[in-house]
């Protein structure tokens, strides 16, 4: 049913807004306006919360706060109030267009998906005992006070404070604590996680992503080692050991090697027992090839 009417037409002048007479302007003056619906229109409230940007939708008292050509609107099951005009005139202007608003939602109601999601507002004072009070600005806000407002209000969300813990929840409950660090109440407030669960996302392919560069980065480092010529072993072998080494690969018995190396046949004969020892084999051919095959000669 089309709201018809109006009553109850109550416009103030809100002292805050009015703090002192403008000299160039004696009469200029900032208006508030109330009035009464000539019925409920609290059906509606979900259809405007999905129509406007703005518009925030209260559980407790059941109303609507939107914006609506430039004025500050609550409309309330039975009544409304708008904020601000410059004059009584104005304010009963705008009333009749904001009644034809509220006739063409409930005309267009049929092709707006209606919006529930509903504000509980919760105490800014709770809301504040759960941030670090540091008035540090990082979510955007000069203090931590002005953030909690925002939170109260809907507008934000606790993701945007980067020092107050994450919950991974849409419901979380906070622990609050007093100076001497006891629990002594909880606070639990409605959260976006949709940003959170972006960042989770993007992190968790972070990570996919460093793991398949490490895979890649080991498999490399496979085929490189496979293509590498042995590591070179000595097998704790002396200097001279190995001289003695190379020409016994070289075919060269123990005599030759005492008298190209200047040292007598049984040093010769020392030095091999040592080196068979070393390399764990039984003769010269073994040793020679053991020898090859670690890069020794
Ligand atoms: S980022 Fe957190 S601690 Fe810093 S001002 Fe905002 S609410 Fe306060």
């Amino acid at each position: 049913m089309p709201v018809k009417d109006y009553s109850e037409f109550v416009c103030i002048l809100p002292w805050f807004m009015n703090p002192l007479p403008d000299e160039k302007n004696p009469n200029s003056k900032i208006w508030s306006a109330s009035f009464r619906l000539d019925q409920d229109v609290s059906h509606l409230f979900p259809y405007i919360n999905a129509t406007l940007d703005e518009a925030l939708y209260y559980e407790k008292p059941a109303h609507v706060r939107f914006l609506l050509n430039g004025y500050r609107c609550f409309l309330y099951p039975y009544s409304a109030a708008v904020h601000f005009f410059e004059s009584q005139a104005a304010a009963k202007d705008f009333i009749a267009g904001f009644i034809d608003f509220l006739n063409d939602v409930e005309d267009q109601k049929k092709n707006i998906r209606p919006n529930y999601d509903q504000i509980k507002p919760i105490p800014i004072i709770d809301i504040l005992k759960i941030l670090p009070k540091t008035n540090c600005r990082k979510c955007g806000y000069l203090t931590c006070m002005a953030f909690a407002a925002a939170i109260m209000k809907g507008k934000e969300g606790t993701d945007k404070c980067p020092d107050l813990a994450l919950p991974i929840s849409e419901n979380a409950v906070y622990p609050v604590f007093d100076d001497t660090g006891k629990l002594v109440n909880s606070v639990s407030l409605q959260i976006n996680t949709s940003r959170l669960k972006n960042q989770i996302q993007a992190q968790h392919e972070q990570i996919l992503r460093l793991e398949a560069a490490l895979r890649t980065d080991q498999q490399n480092e496979k085929a490189a080692d496979s293509q590498r010529p042995p590591q070179k072993t000595d097998f704790g072998l002396t200097n001279r050991e190995i001289e003695v080494l190379k020409l016994i690969a070289q075919g060269y018995t123990n005599n030759e090697i005492s008298g190209m190396l200047f040292i007598s046949p049984h040093t010769v004969k020392s030095h091999m027992i040592n080196i068979f020892n070393k390399l764990g084999v039984n003769d010269r051919t073994q040793a020679a090839v053991l020898a090859t095959q670690n890069n020794i000669l």
